[in-house]
This record gives C-alpha cells, structure tokens and sequence, in this order.
C-alpha cells in the first residue's frame, strides 16, 4: 500500500512570505489578465510602479501601494508619458 497518493496533493502555489521586501505589504496594481494568470500559476508580474510581485488573491487585505495609484490614477497615456519622461532622464 502506498500512503502516497492522497497527502501529496499540491496547488503549486510557492509560498512566498519574506520578512522583508515591502512589496508583498501593499496591493499593487498591473494589468488584469496578467494579474490573473499570476494568482492562478503563483507566478510575479511586474505592477505599474515597476515592483515585481506575486499578486495576493486577498488584495485587500493589503493596502494600495501609493505608486501604483498614483500611476494608475494618470490613466494610460499619463502612464506613458511619465514612463517616457523617466527613461529620458
Ligand atoms: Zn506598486
């Protein structure tokens, strides 16, 4: 008999809790089909202000990491000018 079979099931979901690194502290804010690929394969994506995070499925158990409100507030082409104007200078 092998006790194998049932315990080992796993979600594949790495358990990623750092001490440090504020970035699992704060929801951030990326693109939504990246967002949900990244809960459902545990996988980082990279958020407007630029932090890779892995993207909690309890966003609002954290609060909205200032940046990427502040990004996500100028809208799409707001994005892109500050993105612009940020590899200029
Ligand atoms: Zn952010």
């Amino acid at each position: 008999m092998t006790s194998t079979g049932t315990e080992t099931i796993t979600t594949g979901r790495p358990d990623l809790r750092t001490d440090d690194g504020d970035h699992e502290r704060f929801a951030h804010f990326a693109e939504r089909d990246k967002v949900t690929e990244a809960m459902v394969m545990g996988t980082p994506v990279i958020a407007l202000c630029g932090k890779v995070w892995v993207p909690s499925r309890d966003p609002k158990k954290y609060p909205v990491c200032p940046e990427c409100q502040r990004l996500y507030d100028l809208g799409a082409e707001g994005r892109m000018e500050e993105w612009k104007a940020r590899q200029e200078s």
